[in-house]
């Protein structure tokens, strides 16, 4: 999608710092991190959100999910991590493009504020 800062971003037009990249996946370093570590893991394609996932488009989010093991090895974080993905006005969504927050190596308070 052609106005969409993820998009720009997985094309390479806006620079980021990748962690890791599949076929489907791209992750990169948040700009303003909310934890030592915390990474964004996108799809390829554009899914607007959580809200939008559906059996035609459902495989990214194994694929997904196969790159937050893949980086969680890669960037030694066995204490654990936490994956968040924010939908929606109510759910604090500010990138309309579905994505997944890892974050690691501090404690994470449960529940979220
Ligand atoms: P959301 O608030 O939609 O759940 O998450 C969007 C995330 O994208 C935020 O954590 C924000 O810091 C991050 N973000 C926004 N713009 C950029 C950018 O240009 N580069 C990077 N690396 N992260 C961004
Ligand atoms: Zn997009």
């Amino acid at each position: 999608m052609d106005d969409c800062l993820f998009c720009k971003i997985i094309k390479g037009e806006i620079p980021s710092k990748k962690v890791y990249e599949d076929n489907f996946v791209y992750a990169f370093l948040d700009i303003e991190p909310q934890a030592p570590f915390h990474a964004v893991i996108v799809p390829k394609v554009h899914i607007a959100s959580a809200a939008e996932i559906d059996e035609e488009n459902s495989m990214y989010v194994s694929k997904i999910y196969e790159a937050v093991a893949k980086i969680a090895k890669k960037e030694n974080l066995q204490k654990g991590f936490r994956v968040v993905t924010n939908c929606g006005e109510d759910g604090g969504q500010t990138v309309g493009h579905l994505h997944f927050h890892l974050l690691a190596r501090r404690y994470l308070q449960w529940p979220p504020g």
